[in-house]
C-alpha cells in the first residue's frame, strides 16, 4: 500500500503543470453568471454596471494572483435609455426588447402619432412624396422595412433633404429577433428612429410612445489590466476580451451579454489564474476592454495609450464570444500573425478541440482590430452560428442560452499555442 501511495506520488510529480491546474470550467460558469447577472445591468453606461463590472473583474485578476492589476481610465460619449420605456400601437402595449428597441442614437419620444406606411409592395415614389407632403401626414411617424429603406437609401435621403422624411419619426421593421445594434450612440440625432417587429405594426394606424433617452457626456469609464511576470521581459503575450455590453433599454430590461462577452471575460480571467500559478516563460498581460460595444472604443484607447512598448507583443488573443456550441471554432488574423494559422490548426488537430478553425478575412469587429491595425501579430476567436448565436445583441443572451463546451478547446488552443511558441523562442541574450 505504501509503496502505491509513493509510487502515485511520483507519477504526480511527473506531470506537467498544466494538467493538475488549467482549465476551469466551474470557475468559467461561476464568472459568466456573475457577469451576466441583474447586478451588473447588461454592463453599460446608463446605470454605472460597467463600472461594477470593472470593479468586480479588478478583483478576481488580483484574487488570481496577479503581479500588478490596474485601471485605465478613459472617457466616451454615450446614449443610453434608462428610464421610460413604453409603446403600444393602436392601444396594445409591446414588449420592449422583444416587440421593439430603439435605435442606437435615437433621441426619446413622447406622445401619440398616426402611422404612414410605406408601401413596399406598389413602390410609387411620386405617391409616397405626395403623400407626405399632405397635411393629414403632417405630424405622422413614418413605418418602413428597414432593408427596403436600405434598398432605396437615395430616394429616402432625397426626400430627407426635403424635410419630408421623416415627419416625427420612423418605425423601422425587423423581423424577430430585434437586436440592440450596438451601443455606440456617441450623437444624437434629431428624430426618432425605433425597431419594430413587422407583426407588431401591421396594418396599425396609430402609437403612443413614451420612451426617454439620456445622452452621457464625457462618461469615464476603465480598461482593467493585469499582468503576471514571466521569467524574461524581452517580450509578451496578451489576452484580451471586453467586459462591456449594451447595458439597459428602459428601466425593466437589461441585455445580460453572457456570450457576449462576459463567456470571453471569463476565459482571460481563468487563463490570468492559470498563468499566475504556473509561471510563463515570458510576460502575459491581460486586458479587460470596456466600450467594445461602443464602437471598439477601449481597445483603440489602449493602442494610443500602451502601457507597454505594443512592438514588445508576440502574440496576442482577443477573445469576444466564446459561449456558443458551434463544433468549429471561426477566427481572424492579423497580417503580421497570419503564418502562425499552420500553428493553430496543428494543434487544434494533434488535440482533437474543434472540427475546424474557420479563418475569415480580417474585420472591425472586435478588439483585435487596432492591434491587428498596428502590425500586431493577433488571432480573434469566436464560436458562432450555434444554438446561442441567435440571442445575439438581444435580452435573451443570458446564463440560460450560454453555452461553455467551447471553453476548455479554446484555453487549450491558446495555452498550447504559447507552450510552443514558447519552446521555439531564442533564448534570452
Ligand atoms: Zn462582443
Amino acid at each position: 500500500m505504501k509503496r502505491i501511495i509513493i509510487s502515485l506520488l511520483a507519477l504526480a510529480a511527473l506531470l506537467p503543470a498544466q494538467i493538475s491546474q488549467a482549465q476551469d470550467l466551474p470557475r468559467f460558469k461561476k464568472i459568466v453568471r456573475q457577469l451576466s447577472s441583474a447586478r451588473y445591468q447588461g454592463r453599460g453606461y446608463a446605470k454605472d454596471g460597467v463600472r461594477k463590472a470593472g470593479k468586480y473583474i479588478y478583483r478576481q485578476f488580483s484574487k488570481a494572483g496577479a503581479d500588478e492589476v490596474i485601471y485605465q481610465p478613459f472617457t466616451l460619449d454615450i446614449n443610453t435609455f434608462p428610464g421610460k420605456m413604453s409603446l403600444s400601437v393602436d392601444g396594445r402595449e409591446l414588449e420592449a426588447g422583444i416587440d421593439f428597441s430603439m435605435r442606437e442614437y435615437s433621441p426619446g419620444v413622447q406622445g401619440e402619432f398616426a402611422l404612414y406606411h410605406i408601401d413596399t409592395l406598389n413602390f410609387d415614389q411620386e405617391k409616397i412624396a405626395a403623400d407626405l407632403q399632405k397635411p393629414e401626414n403632417a405630424g405622422c411617424m413614418v413605418v418602413c422595412d428597414f432593408l427596403y429603406s436600405y434598398k432605396h437609401s437615395k430616394f429616402f435621403r432625397e426626400l430627407q433633404k426635403e424635410g419630408l422624411y421623416p415627419n416625427t419619426g420612423l418605425i423601422f421593421t425587423w423581423a424577430a429577433p430585434l437586436k440592440f445594434y450596438k451601443a455606440y450612440g456617441e450623437k444624437v440625432i434629431d428624430k426618432p428612429i425605433i425597431w419594430v417587429t413587422p407583426e407588431s405594426v401591421e396594418g396599425a394606424k396609430s402609437v403612443k410612445a413614451d420612451i426617454e433617452n439620456e445622452f452621457l457626456k464625457g462618461y469615464e469609464t476603465e480598461n482593467v489590466i493585469a499582468k503576471v511576470n514571466g521569467r524574461r521581459h524581452d517580450g509578451c503575450y496578451v489576452f484580451t476580451a471586453h467586459y462591456d455590453h449594451l447595458g439597459n433599454l428602459g428601466k425593466k430590461v437589461y441585455y445580460p451579454g453572457a456570450n457576449d462577452n462576459a463567456s470571453g471575460t471569463a476565459t482571460i480571467l481563468t487563463l490570468a489564474e492559470y498563468y499566475a500559478k504556473n509561471q510563463p516563460e515570458y510576460d502575459m498581460y491581460f486586458l479587460a476592454f470596456s466600450g467594445e460595444d461602443a464602437n471598439l472604443r477601449g481597445s483603440t484607447f489602449f493602442v494610443n495609450n500602451p502601457i507597454f512598448p505594443l512592438e514588445q507583443i508576440r502574440f496576442l488573443f482577443n477573445i469576444d464570444m466564446i459561449g456558443d456550441d458551434n463544433p468549429a471554432i471561426y477566427c481572424e488574423m492579423s497580417d503580421n500573425g497570419a503564418a502562425e494559422f499552420p500553428n493553430f490548426e496543428a494543434i487544434n488537430k494533434e488535440q482533437g478541440l474543434f472540427t475546424a478553425i474557420d479563418r475569415a478575412p480580417l474585420a472591425a469587429n472586435s478588439d483585435h482590430y487596432p492591434f491587428a491595425e498596428r502590425g500586431i501579430p493577433c488571432i480573434f476567436l469566436m464560436n458562432e452560428n450555434g444554438s446561442a448565436f441567435k440571442h445575439y445583441h438581444t435580452p435573451n443572451d443570458n446564463f440560460r442560452t450560454v453555452k461553455s463546451g467551447s471553453y476548455v478547446p479554446v484555453f487549450k488552443l491558446i495555452s498550447s499555442f504559447i507552450d510552443s511558441s514558447s519552446r521555439n523562442a531564442e533564448p534570452t541574450r
